[in-house]
């Protein structure tokens, strides 16, 4: 897929203080993680942390991972006006609220919105929900890639992928809200997200399994 319209913006540490005053405008953000693995916070740490503001561009920042201090992050993180729109949540907030330290507010997951509204469909990851409704085709073969590599060692293609983790969220989230209403489901929808900390803090405690389910 090309897609060479994407502005990156590369930052080690944290974003800086313009970048933050760019952000803060904004109502929504969509935000993703890459880390050295999908066991954290135990065995795999946080290595990147992105976001977008929907107009086909990202802000891919690599925290220090000795101390992971990104004040500027975490101002955005915990800022209850901007709607931090992402892909399965309960992995990135994990990471971020364990490695940043700090308390994600105000969130919208489209994983969820999804199993909730779009049960015609078995297919819930964000490659399914990107050739929906923007009708492109992701390609996730990155995914798996070593992103503990120096910034200015990962290749333009591990750029541009993890930019296309959060460069459609918005358009997705638009679509699937107006399905949860139509649907009815917004409320149930509403329920699932205030127990997403929950949820967390079971599988930070190793309760990984379905607890509710016999
Ligand atoms: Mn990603």
């Amino acid at each position: 897929m090309v897609l060479n319209m994407t502005q990156i913006f590369k930052f080690k540490n944290d974003i800086d203080a313009n970048t933050l005053k760019q952000l803060e405008k904004q109502e929504c953000l969509a935000i993703d993680t890459e880390g050295s693995g999908l066991q954290i916070p135990h065995r795999d740490k946080l290595s990147l942390v992105q976001f977008s503001t929907g107009n086909n561009d990202a802000y891919i920042v690599q925290p220090n991972r000795e101390n992971y201090s990104a004040p500027n992050i975490v101002k955005i993180l915990e800022n209850d006006k901007i709607t931090k729109i992402g892909h399965y949540l309960r992995y990135d907030v994990s990471g971020l609220e364990y490695f940043l330290k700090c308390n994600v507010k105000n969130i919208f997951d489209t994983k969820i919105a999804s199993k909730l509204c779009r049960t015609y469909s078995q297919n819930h990851g964000l490659k399914d929900l990107v050739f929906e409704f923007c009708g492109k085709k992701l390609d996730k073969r990155l995914g798996s890639s070593d992103w503990n590599k120096n910034l200015d060692e990962l290749t333009d293609a591990q750029l541009q992928y993890c930019s296309n983790d959060v460069i459609f969220l918005h358009k997705i989230k638009d679509e699937l809200y107006k399905m949860l209403v139509r649907e009815n489901r917004l409320v149930l929808y509403e329920s699932c997200i205030k127990f997403l900390k929950t949820r967390i803090k079971l599988d930070q405690g190793g309760f990984t399994e379905d607890i509710f389910q016999h």
